[in-house]
């Protein structure tokens, strides 16, 4: 396999038509998996009509942004194999350093008017772009109703102190920051991995590595924060949830490529199938796997209409399966699971 093959969907026209045929399969499964799993439910606590949740909000979309400004340095940096902490950010066309207020957030690429100061070379507007959608991803895990928590969700910030009247007058209360931090991490990992895909039609096997393993480990402690049965019954889930998300996407790949002579999806999808799992569990990753399948089409196939991807062109698969992973986070697996199932014939998926 070429490194065009890693992370890639070829699909042609006959390809999509496959695919309609493979979507009604995925359908028809699900109902199956969501009668096998618990119903889980679990948002963060927070409420955005407490009268401190817009300051919240702000910061969080602050941070959200410098932590975006980083991920596009990760992206840039991690396929050419150059360390993202050193050197500083330079301009890749002349190597000038950036000076501080240039490292502001969407403030320093306006500032410079989209050029370097330098040399003039232009800098692409995604890196703004980049900047604000991590910053609006941060502020919608606020509102998350991520299902990587159990059917006993607890949350861990209560107490009668004044931190707690602080946090209460923030966004409502309890809130488990925890989850919202595990919120964060998943966004923060899942971005630089779409750039990078959509640049290099390559998944880094590190990012999808680690990323798995992460989710596990997270997956393990917010089970067990509810006790040894639900932890046991979560793990055991989301692990099983990994192990199906490879196989069923390699399983996939084989067939397309039995079916259309060409291989249709790369390696990392699957892997990357894998950390949604791990993360999500095996409903909310169905889900997800099956939005991206959706959106994919959807996309591909207007592209295609409109002469912006030709017939059997390779296009990334991880920017779907990732915007799949985060829309099932933010939105949670029940809402997902009945705005499917009304839509595809009625009932909840
Ligand atoms: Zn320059």
């Amino acid at each position: 396999m070429t490194g065009m093959d890693w992370g890639v969907a070829t699909w042609g026209l006959t390809g999509l038509d496959r695919l309609g045929v493979g979507l009604s399969g995925v359908a028809s499964a699900l109902p199956l998996l969501a009668t096998a799993g618990a119903p889980i439910r679990d948002p963060t606590g927070l409420d955005p009509t407490r009268p401190g949740f817009a300051l919240l909000a702000i910061g969080v979309a602050l941070m959200g942004a410098c932590v975006g400004s980083f991920l596009n340095v990760v992206a840039w940096r991690l396929p050419r194999q150059e360390s993202v902490v050193l050197p500083p950010s330079h301009c890749p066309h002349c190597g000038t350093r950036l000076a501080w207020f240039e490292n502001i957030p969407v403030l320093g690429w306006l500032a410079l008017g989209g050029h370097c100061r330098h040399c003039g070379a232009p800098i692409s507007p995604r890196y703004p772009a980049v900047e604000l959608l991590c910053a609006g991803l941060w502020v919608a895990v606020l509102l998350a109703t991520p299902p990587l928590m159990g059917p006993h969700a607890s949350p861990a910030l209560g107490g009668s102190s004044a931190g707690a009247a602080a946090l209460s007058w923030l966004g409502g209360g309890p809130i488990d920051w925890w989850l919202v931090a595990a919120g964060w991490l998943l966004a923060s990992l899942l971005l630089p991995m779409v750039l990078i895909d959509l640049d290099h039609l390559w998944l880094p096997e590190p990012l999808c590595r680690w990323g798995l393993v992460l989710g596990l480990v997270l997956t393990a402690i917010a089970g067990y924060r509810q006790g040894a049965a639900v932890g046991g019954a979560q793990l055991l889930d989301h692990l099983i949830a990994a192990a199906a998300g490879l196989l069923a996407m390699e399983g996939l790949s084989a067939l397309a490529e039995k079916l259309m002579g060409k291989p249709a999806l790369g390696l990392g999808d699957a892997k990357l199938t894998a950390l949604l799992g791990a993360w999500l569990g095996l409903y909310a990753m169905a889900l997800a796997v099956f939005l991206a399948f959706l959106s994919g089409a959807l996309l591909g196939s207007a592209l295609m209409l409109v002469g912006r991807l030709k017939r059997g062109q390779p296009f990334p698969f991880g920017p779907y399966l990732a915007a799949g992973g985060l829309a099932v986070w933010i939105g949670g697996a029940p809402w997902w699971g009945q705005l499917l199932g009304a839509a595809f014939g009625g009932g909840r998926l």
